[in-house]
């Protein structure tokens, strides 16, 4: 069955966020952002002071977290907001995702978000349109230089993003990589004005 889902994916900085959340906006629909989440439990699993390598573990405290990230990132009703983008959690949070146990809780989570909101979701991540949503009506794979991609991140440098995205590509459970129906929009040179507008208009035309 075709879900009233948009799914994107891409590598780090490529615009999947403030893309994503800019149609939702436009479309009236909701957002998710999964890294959001990935983050979220490597924020937790750090406080905690969990093994980071310890698939069991950290797959029981994933599937005791409810996160919702929009308009603000929560854990159990807690803001984690602003705790997300350090650069603990930005060299850990790769290893995190690549616990078979983590992405099952995640993708759990992410399906019965978009069975809350029948009216439409915009989802965006790694594995959204290979993986959690491969039934989406619309999947985009968002993709752009690295200079350009470097230039949009504030909080890390070309080494770290280069780091998560090979860890991302490489791992053997739900890859990064671009489904075989997803349209590629490289963003170096767009707005997020031109690519909303692109993305709305083949979300028309299907
Ligand atoms: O999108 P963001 O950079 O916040 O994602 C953080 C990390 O979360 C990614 O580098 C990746 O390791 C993981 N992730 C994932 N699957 C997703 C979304 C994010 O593995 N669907």
């Amino acid at each position: 069955m075709t879900m009233n889902v948009v799914a994107i994916d891409g590598p780090v900085g490529s615009g999947k966020s403030t893309v994503a959340r800019a149609l939702a906006d436009a479309l009236d629909w909701r957002f998710l952002d999964t890294g959001a989440m990935y983050r979220a439990v490597t924020c937790e699993a750090l406080r905690h002071g969990s093994n980071l390598d310890d698939d069991h573990v950290l797959g029981e405290l994933a599937e005791s977290l409810e996160i919702e990230t929009s308009p603000r990132v929560t854990v159990n009703g807690r803001d984690v907001h602003d705790e997300l983008r350090t650069a603990a959690t930005n060299a850990a949070v790769s290893h995190v995702a690549v616990l078979p146990s983590v992405r099952r809780a995640m993708v759990h989570q992410q399906r019965a978000f978009a069975q809350r909101h029948p009216e439409g979701v915009v989802v965006e991540g790694r594995d959204i349109t290979t993986v959690v949503f491969p039934d989406a009506r619309l999947k985009i794979f968002l993709t752009a230089s690295l200079d350009a991609r470097t230039l949009r991140r504030h909080d890390e440098d070309a080494a770290s993003i280069q780091r998560r995205d090979e860890i991302d590509s490489a791992r053997e459970h739900s890859p990064l990589r671009q489904a075989d129906d997803a349209m590629m929009v490289d963003t170096t040179e767009k707005s997020v004005t031109d690519v909303v507008e692109e993305i709305l208009a083949c979300l028309l035309h299907i």
